[in-house]
């Protein structure tokens, strides 16, 4: 396994792969790897002759009062399971690298980075189309493997593959759960124990609404309503959004149907945390 933390060397790499006719999969991390990521890396092992996971914490996705200075960073532990996963590459450079000073070009997908987590967190899906869309130049990878646990970046990454023609596809895994139902993510490990248990809410609500659907609950103001009040009976937990939406536009839907996404986000403590369902 490579690691790489200069662009210049990883591109040079990636480009002599590319020429010899291999396959690259890129699977984008922050790092403070857990199943949920592995199984990211996984689905890339299985499809592309060469594996790069890129850890970056990227300052230009967080807001100045978010958590990039305390984001848990563990690389040593995180090359370990990555080697163990079969992982070829792994490109981990440093802010300065990627930003050198004066750096001011920013991608920015209008309309959709400004819903769910773009709403909440504003220039978050800045940061992110911008640190991809870096990262595909350096890696020129042929796929690219992201989690549908951040359903609303899903919708932002794959209109900008589309609107920048990236010649690349976009591969989305499922959600990997705790055996409890809660979403696995780096952040989980800010919970305290009883804010973990806490934190259960979330999937609950989605489970709740959900079950409504099945049984043919078909208004999407009734759906949210029944969330809500699934949402009161953890009083600490403060909801953030509860959004029923069109998966590739977000755009909030009067009634769901076939795909209709389910998202919420809620801070648990100082922690937030996002989870959905697709309908
Ligand atoms: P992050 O390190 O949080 O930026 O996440 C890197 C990638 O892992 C993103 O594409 C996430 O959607 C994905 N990911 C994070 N948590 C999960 C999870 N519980 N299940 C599936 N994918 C996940």
């Amino acid at each position: 396994m490579l690691i790489f933390k200069a662009i210049a060397e990883a591109q040079s790499a990636f480009t002599r792969l590319r020429g010899e006719g291999r396959t690259i999969g890129l699977v984008p991390t922050m790092g403070a790897l857990h199943e949920g990521h592995l199984s990211l890396v996984r689905a890339a092992r299985a499809a592309s002759d060469v594996v790069a996971v890129s850890i970056f914490v990227n300052p230009t996705q967080f807001g100045p009062n978010e958590d990039f200075s305390k984001y848990p960073r563990t690389f040593d532990e995180d090359c370990a399971l990555l080697e163990r996963e079969g992982v070829d590459m792994i490109f981990a450079p440093t802010v300065d690298e990627m930003y050198p000073p004066g750096a001011s070009t920013f991608v920015v997908v209008e309309g959709v980075s400004d819903r769910l987590d773009g709403a909440s967190r504003r220039g978050h899906f800045r940061g992110v189309t911008t640190v991809v869309s870096k990262l595909f130049h350096i890696v020129g990878p042929h796929k690219a493997f992201f989690g549908q646990k951040d359903a609303a970046q899903v919708a932002v990454l794959r209109k900008m593959v589309r609107d920048l023609n990236f010649p690349l596809q976009i591969v989305v895994c499922p959600i990997v759960r705790e055996a409890d139902g809660l979403a696995l993510s780096s952040r989980n490990r800010y919970l305290s124990a009883e804010e973990r248990a806490q934190a259960l809410v979330l999937h609950r609500a989605l489970g709740k609404v959900e079950e409504l659907a099945a049984g043919g609950e078909r208004s999407s103001t009734k759906l949210i309503e029944a969330a809500r009040a699934v949402f009161t009976s953890e009083p600490s937990v403060r909801a953030d959004y509860i959004a029923v939406v069109d998966p590739e536009t977000l755009e909030d839907v009067p009634e769901v149907g076939n795909g209709t996404l389910v998202a919420v986000a809620a801070f648990v403590g100082t922690t937030r945390l996002i989870d959905n369902v697709v309908l």
